[in-house]
């Protein structure tokens, strides 16, 4: 935890475009500091580095000055996106009264969205919230094992279905965030996991968000990475596991990679992985897979990977030590959110 942050200033905020019913919209993004996850607190998810963001003690003074800063930074953008590195809708980590007034400073928005473990979505907190809300649900994997013992997300896949079908009944919005490449897992099985999983969370969300691994610091994850035990995937895997789904789930597929192109976050050869990550970028509006379609000789590299994980039979990183340029002393390096 580090205690330099100041509790009354918003860790991060900023502006960008997202979608809303469909259309492209402008959007801004704020990520408040908070006391924590409440699961972070008692250890946290294997990949997660989000108790960097929180600090010991926020008062309700030092909240209500963070959406001052919210609001003096609001152009009127008609979405507005709420990060807490936690749950919003856990009242010890945002208050009651704090929430409310959010909800009010921004309820003439299209849609606000903001995360939430599935413990706290019940019938009575959601008959407080406008329709406006979007629900993101870290739901990771539909596979109990999965989330047990790779991610140690602390509640099963049938808790998240739960929580979804109770915002979809409740009229509002869920957008759903599935991990790709958890620790221990080789890139095919990644593939595989994720579709299964995206079919799985078809069921209850509007929006199907994939996370590719980010190494995070202080993270398990991150020791893994740095034995060589782990390697974030390949562009190519997050590109395959899009144009698998694409036709076969409803929800609006999307991906917004953290870390992407360095050695912490998803990444291919060097040369098209800014190519690449544009075309997802373009795909996660458009949703044609012809934004997906670029070409490079790295494609080959991949499938040899796929297959050598296969005949070796680890998850290990198998480019580790074959390459200079990919030898973690000259890794490029990722940031702290996924
Ligand atoms: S990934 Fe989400 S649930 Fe897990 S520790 Fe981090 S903030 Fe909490
Ligand atoms: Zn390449």
């Amino acid at each position: 935890m580090r205690e330099n942050r100041l509790p009354f200033q918003l860790e991060a905020c900023w502006k960008e475009k997202d979608m809303i019913s469909g259309r492209v919209s402008d959007a801004m993004v704020m990520i408040m500091r908070t006391s924590g996850c409440c699961w972070a607190n008692k250890g946290g998810c294997t990949m997660c580095g989000y108790r960097q963001a929180s600090v010991s003690t926020v008062s309700e003074d030092d909240f209500n000055k963070q959406i001052d800063e919210a609001l003096s930074k609001y152009k009127g953008e008609p979405f507005v996106k709420i990060y807490t590195s936690g749950s919003f809708l856990d009242e010890n980590e945002i208050p009651a009264p704090i929430r409310e007034r959010i909800l009010k400073e921004f309820s003439r928005c299209e849609r606000i969205l903001f995360e939430s473990r599935p413990e706290f979505v019940n019938e009575e907190v959601l008959s407080a919230l406008p329709k406006t809300v979007t629900v993101a649900l870290g739901l990771e994997s539909s596979d109990p094992d999965v989330l047990s013992v790779s991610i140690k997300k602390g509640f099963t896949p049938e808790d998240s279905r739960r929580a979804g079908m109770l915002i979809k009944s409740a009229s509002m919005a869920v957008r759903t965030y599935l991990m790709l490449k958890p620790p221990f897992f080789t890139e095919s099985a990644a593939i595989e996991d994720t579709v299964r999983s995206a079919v799985f969370a078809d069921e209850f969300s509007d929006e199907i968000s994939i996370n590719p691994l980010n190494v995070q610091r202080g993270t398990y994850a991150e020791r893994l990475w740095r034995a060589g035990e782990l390697r974030p995937p390949w562009i190519w895997s997050l590109a395959e596991v899009l144009k698998i789904l694409s036709g076969t789930v409803n929800a609006r597929l999307m991906s917004s990679p953290s870390g992407g192109g360095t050695m912490r976050g998803v990444h291919n050869c060097g040369n098209c992985d800014r190519k690449m990550l544009d075309g997802i970028e373009r795909f996660s509006f458009s949703q044609d897979v012809k934004d997906l379609d670029v070409r490079c000789d790295c494609i080959k590299n991949w499938q040899t990977y796929l297959e050598s994980e296969k005949i070796l039979g680890t998850a290990a990183d198998l480019e580790r030590g074959f390459s200079d340029d990919l030898a973690l002393g000259g890794a490029k390096d990722g940031g702290i959110r996924h």
